[in-house]
């Protein structure tokens, strides 16, 4: 987690992350919120957010995503 409150660009497009970052839904990418806008759009966006809520009703807290 150090690492994604510490890098200062995109992982996904290489922009600054100055104005916001967020964790990627599909793998633990950390992205800018244009990205962010974009990944909602992906077909597996909304089985990535179910998987994820599945994942931590489980107790795994660390799930790594369904794209590597
Ligand atoms: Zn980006």
């Amino acid at each position: 987690m150090d690492k994604f409150l510490s890098q200062k660009h995109c992982d996904r497009c290489g922009a600054s992350l100055a104005k916001g970052r967020i964790m990627s839904m599909l793998n633990i990418a950390c992205i800018c919120m244009d990205c962010k806008k974009k990944e909602r759009l992906d077909p597996l966006y909304e089985e990535a957010v179910k998987a994820e809520l599945e994942e931590v009703k489980k107790g795994n807290y660390n799930y790594k995503g369904l794209k590597k």
